[in-house]
């Protein structure tokens, strides 16, 4: 693929990485601050009685006496809701593109259906072979430190109680997804109107579509295929200079977002239930800087291994963006990008891998979800058999491929796991008290094991380069 015609802004001064961390670590001061400090006493005390219905421009007297200094909160408050979400909604409008056009791109210029066949078999392996990993570390992690048994029975009827509305509604979107089955599962990944699939962003039937016409590119005479390849490389490389020109405002967005969640959330409900939490965490930090280093360190040649520090400093964008968004779709434009200009990952094996790990390669969420499932059944006083451990495993990792990268996916497909081995679903619940904080660490996870593939696939074909900048 020809280099960009636009070069990225010039960067003077701090690395992106490091903007992007300060701003999230002034984030969870500013949030945590509000959070402990700003109450409805304060509301109060600036003339508001009835904060929500001020902050949503609702008529009411309790708000008679609101001032200036509450009509300049309510503006900062939504500025930066505003500020965050633009920031996102942005990403996501160039998901659709990428995925798109760089897909197509990059599985017609691997020009022969072998060469494609061996590429996909690699990235399919190396996602197979970091799952299994991720779920055995999980259920060793899940029964040995058994988070369950450490939540007092008072503790658990609280967080069952406040959210069981929450837990209801998710269960019955897992039931609706399950009742659909297996073959009408994977009938839908081939859409029947593709044009349908890009303007609803199905994900997995956009991929599907880009591999098919990709596939077609390949099958017809060279000098027919150009025109149409060469459009996708325009379109491709237009969609990653705005990645880069978005990516500029990063650190502002990443501020944005950390600091509305944390002064909203809070950190109540995390201490019932540390454990649980930390075993998670754990898990997922054993996944990312034992497993990933060790596999790239084996896979990468010699002569240009990538050692963690490379790896993580390459992908700090992407990692603190998956954080702050909980989201791997939104972040997928800046994992391609981090892929590509800042690990050296050739472009046509990052195009080909990150859109299909978006969808396929989520090693975060299998890992949580064992451990939920087991910490749940400990909870609830259910012994599960070794045979009910291996099919939780199982069924996680099946389930994990099958979930969207959006925020809280996952505690919706978890349904189906905790009904496979008879853990009650209302339990969800608890899990939800504490979701927002570890789908942010999971999304890390998923967002990492995408270029963890492209590396290892990149390096068995043909090394990594060094990156440009
Ligand atoms: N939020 C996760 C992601 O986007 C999915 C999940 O586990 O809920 O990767």
């Amino acid at each position: 693929m020809p280099e960009p015609a636009v070069s990225p802004p010039a960067r003077p001064g701090l690395a992106l990485h490091w903007k992007v961390i300060i701003a999230l670590v002034l984030g969870v001061i500013v949030g945590a601050s509000i959070f402990e400090f700003w109450s409805a006493s304060t509301w109060s005390a600036i003339g508001v009685g009835d904060a929500a219905a001020f902050r949503d421009f609702k008529p009411s007297d309790a708000n008679a006496g609101a001032g200036i200094a509450a009509g300049v909160a309510r503006f900062v408050g939504g500025l930066n809701e505003f500020v965050g979400r633009m920031f996102l909604q942005t990403l996501r409008f160039i998901a659709v593109p990428i995925v798109l056009f760089s897909l197509i791109i990059a599985v017609a210029g691997v020009g022969d259906l072998r060469k494609l066949g061996r590429i996909g078999t690699k990235t399919l392996l190396c996602f197979g072979f970091t799952l299994i990993v991720a779920v055995a570390i999980a259920v060793l992690l899940g029964k040995f430190v058994a988070p369950g048994t450490f939540v007092t029975p008072e503790a658990r009827a609280q967080i069952l109680a406040q959210y069981a509305g929450e837990a209801a509604q998710r269960v019955q979107t897992a039931h609706q997804l399950k009742d659909q089955g297996v073959w009408a599962y994977l009938l839908g990944i081939i859409p029947t109107n593709p044009f349908n699939a890009i303007a609803n962003a199905q994900m997995m039937q956009v991929v599907a579509s880009a591999f098919l016409i990709g596939i077609g590119l390949t099958l017809i005479p060279r000098e027919r295929a150009a025109p149409v390849v060469g459009f996708c490389e325009g379109m491709a490389e237009a969609v990653m200079a705005l990645v880069r020109l978005i990516m500029f405002f990063a650190p502002i967005a990443v501020f944005c977002l950390i600091a509305q969640f944390v002064a909203t959330v809070g950190m109540g409900a995390l201490k019932s239930v540390l454990a649980y939490c930390l075993c998670v965490v754990g898990g997922l930090a054993i996944v990312l800087f034992i497993e990933y280093p060790a596999l790239m360190y084996v896979c990468t040649p010699r002569a240009n291994k990538m050692t963690p520090g490379r790896f993580f400093r390459g992908m700090a964008p992407a990692a603190t963006l998956a954080f702050s968004s909980s989201s791997s779709s939104a972040t997928l434009p800046v994992t391609i990008q981090c892929a590509r200009d800042r690990l050296g990952v050739p472009a046509d094996i990052a195009n080909f891998v990150c859109p299909i790990g978006t969808t396929l390669n989520m090693d975060g969420t299998a890992l949580y979800q064992v451990i939920s499932v087991l910490f749940l059944a400990q909870l609830y006083g259910i012994e599960l058999t070794l045979a009910q451990h291996i099919t939780v495993g199982i069924m996680s990792a099946v389930v994990a491929v099958g979930t969207p990268g959006l925020p809280g996916a996952s505690v919706i497909m978890m349904a189906i796991v905790l009904e496979s081995v008879g853990v009650p679903t209302e339990g969800i619940a608890i899990i939800l008290a504490v979701d927002r904080v570890l789908d942010m660490s999971r999304t890390i996870v998923n967002v990492s094991g995408d270029a963890v593939a492209c590396v290892v696939v990149a390096g068995s074909e043909m090394g990594v380069a060094t990156p440009a900048r």
